[in-house]
């Protein structure tokens, strides 16, 4: 403010980081952005904020925006600035070539989780009624996938159960997999009040997270298990609340489906689910396995939060699904201070997932192949579309090694950075006749591109995110796009050049149309957005201003659902070559690959990822903190500086994903959750050693 002088106007707007959704005040001067100023209304955050949040306009007007459309015919050639038009026709062009020499599903196109609602839904439109196929994925594919399915498949909806403030009603916490003051600040400090204030915790991670150190805590657990041991956690946590009789019984007659329930219980009661067997699997005492779910299970109220530790493995979906199981069994579902809470990472996963992005699921998680929900959507699109699934984003990789899917349409997603193996997937880039990359930095993948559109910022455009409690919170444009177009503009320019019309004029008018094939967004509009402030879904004529609690009387599928959940070990294994256990987090100060704040002065507080290892593995080794070090797995090697601390478990070391130098995506593994493909991030087996610095 001292620099530019004191605002003139402000909007109030929508943080593009993580899922909890704040609204701030953007204070202008002119068109420039003078400060991000929490905002009180905000019934997110109710006037808070973290670090990244205050600091995020610094990204959109970083001198490495891209701001002018440039094309080539092949990789190694250099990049030729063209003007909106030209580039626009040279993509719809090659898009067209391509189907027409390789078929109508050789191009799909993959939407992002942190462009709006209206965006995503677009990208997905475009794909199924311009493209012909289901071909399209969402970057929510790498992350809570198995959050959609697991949640889906127990509760009948694909959405985590309560409003954050939810928690202030908690009488016992399970944090499972999750790191929210780093990760999620603004509901992690509502945690820590609510721990301040007498509830109990329980943390089940295999790194001793920041939230086990809150001041004046009450009672706390940590269970410490080793990574890609989830399942069989949860399944001994819920064999002792029915071994015990800790069940809430009444619930399970009314509310649950009782065959399932009687299958599950005969399942989970097995040897096989009891603390004693799983102590050695988890690594858990079984006696502290036991005290967790008595505490759980007699709180009052006991709620769970998680996060990529759950899902982000080869049995991710397993244990959403487990998870779900165990708030069923405790009647720890259906009102305030419960619940089975996911805790997404990017601002708009939620809403990339509800917006159909998934290539079986139209928007409002209806399926392809389901002929009423289809017919709806060929109706108000007028075209006939696919009733098959089409490709998930590692199909997508396979099938262009394998010579058959030749083109893509990027928005928003780093996909050569961000998803596992870089190796694999940086093959089935090269392997391809047409990359379109929108994005508002040149990123890694666009190294493989040959159209890059310049995409616009949060500030830079009109929409909605729909945060991790199906809040949808208005994104206000404060500024004009520095490419001269939103995102949403350039996919309907795209659509339009492909032949398929699209005629929009403003996102209300995308909200409308979304509205009308969507039964949980029947009743959003941006005019009830601008009286009530948030909507969270459904918003319906059962519920005209929105639902902050579901399952409150019943669930979308009837009753609720037990699904039996055996534990498989990883395929990711330790041996004598490879010893150690990695897995991997985040920071405060930076979030994901740290494309939009290593771009702001955010970059001063992290500028390394670095190698977390106990003091006794480090011992073993010769490691004194700082050494760099040669980490190595099955699929490749990397190199990180030591920090030696007891906050890790001997035999399993740490690190964060913030910077492209760290490469943790050159040593995760191709193993995946087994009914979504969600990369099994969470998991790889690493030798180190010392070497000299890089
Ligand atoms: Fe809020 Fe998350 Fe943005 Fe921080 S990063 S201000 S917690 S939305």
């Amino acid at each position: 403010v001292e620099q530019m002088g004191q605002p003139e106007h402000s909007v109030v707007t929508t943080c593009a980081y993580c899922g909890v959704g704040c609204s701030f005040k953007a204070e202008m001067k002119g068109d420039q952005v003078v400060r991000m100023v929490p905002y009180k209304g905000g019934q997110a955050n109710q006037g808070h904020s973290c670090v990244k949040g205050r600091f995020a306009f610094g990204y959109a007007t970083h001198k490495d925006r891209i701001t002018e459309p440039m094309i080539r015919d092949s990789i190694d050639q250099a990049w030729r600035k063209v003007s909106w038009q030209e580039a626009i026709d040279f993509a719809a062009k090659r898009l067209r070539d391509t189907q027409e020499k390789y078929g109508k599903q050789s191009i799909g196109g993959i939407t992002s989780s942190r462009c709006t609602n209206e965006e995503t839904y677009l990208v997905q439109k475009l794909i199924r009624a311009a493209f012909g196929n289901n071909n399209t994925d969402t970057c929510a594919r790498v992350c809570h996938s198995p959050t959609g399915y697991g949640l889906k498949t127990t509760l009948g909806e694909s959405a985590g159960t309560q409003t954050f403030d939810s928690v202030e009603k908690a009488d016992c916490v399970l944090v499972i997999g999750a790191n929210p003051t780093d990760a999620h600040p603004v509901f992690g400090s509502m945690l820590r009040k609510r721990l301040r204030q007498g509830a109990e915790l329980i943390v089940a991670d295999p790194r001793k997270i920041d939230l086990l150190n809150t001041p004046h805590l009450n009672d706390s657990l940590h269970l410490p298990l080793k990574p890609g041991t989830n399942v069989a956690l949860v399944n001994a946590l819920a064999h002792t609340v029915m071994q015990e009789g800790l069940q809430d019984q009444s619930f399970i007659d009314a509310r649950c489906d009782n065959q399932a329930f009687n299958q599950w219980r005969e399942f989970i009661l097995q040897d096989e689910n009891s603390p004693e067997t799983m102590q050695n699997i988890t690594g858990v005492p079984a006696e502290n396995i036991r005290q967790a779910a008595r505490m759980y299970a007699k709180a009052g109220n006991g709620a769970i939060y998680y996060g990529l530790g759950v899902t982000e493995h080869s049995q991710g979906s397993t244990m959403v699904m487990g998870i779900a199981n165990l708030a069923l069994a405790t009647g720890n579902i259906g009102r305030e201070g419960v619940g089975v809470n996911p805790l997404r990472g990017q601002n708009n996963v939620q809403g990339s997932c509800d917006m159909g992005s998934f290539p079986h699921e139209l928007p409002g998680y209806q399926h392809v192949a389901d002929d009423v929900a289809r017919g709806n959507f060929e109706k108000n699109w007028g075209v006939k579309l696919d009733n098959e699934p089409g490709l998930r984003i590692p199909n997508m990789f396979d099938a262009a090694i394998a010579g058959t899917f030749k083109a893509m349409y990027i928005q928003g997603e780093d996909i050569a950075q961000s998803d596992p193996n870089t190796q694999h997937v940086e093959k089935a880039l090269k392997s391809m006749d047409c990359i379109i990359v929108q994005d508002i930095f040149l990123n890694e993948t666009a190294k493989f591109a040959h159209v890059l559109l310049p995409g616009s910022t949060f500030l830079e455009k009109n929409g909605t995110f729909t945060n991790a409690e199906r809040r949808i919170n208005r994104v206000r444009k404060v500024m004009a796009p520095l490419g001269g177009k939103e995102d949403w503009q350039v996919t309907v320019d795209l659509a339009n050049a492909l032949g398929y019309p699209m005629d929009y004029k403003h996102p209300s008018e995308i909200m409308d149309e979304i509205a009308s094939l969507t039964p949980s967004f029947t009743g959003v509009s941006y005019d009830k957005l601008e009286q009530q402030g948030s909507i969270q879904w459904p918003c319906n004529d059962q519920h005209p201003d929105g639902t902050p609690t579901m399952h409150e009387v019943d669930f979308p599928i009837g009753k609720g659902n037990f699904a039996i959940t055996h534990y498989l070990a990883s395929e990711e294994k330790t041996n004598r070559r490879f010893p150690l256990l990695l897995t991997t987090g985040r920071i405060l100060s930076q979030y994901n690959v740290g494309a939009q704040t290593r771009r702001t002065d955010n970059q001063v507080w992290h500028d390394e990822d670095q190698l977390e290892i106990h003091p006794s593995d480090a011992e073993l080794r010769g490691i004194q903190n700082g050494d760099w070090l040669g980490v190595t797995s099955r699929a490749g090697q990397t190199v990180l500086r030591a920090c030696i601390n007891d906050r890790m478990q001997p035999g399993v070391v740490y690190t964060t994903f913030h910077h492209p130098d760290s490469g943790a995506n050159v040593i995760t593994t191709d193993n995946s959750d087994w009914a979504t493909n969600c990369p099994e991030y969470k998991v790889t087996a690493v030798q180190l050693e010392k070497v000299s610095q890089p």
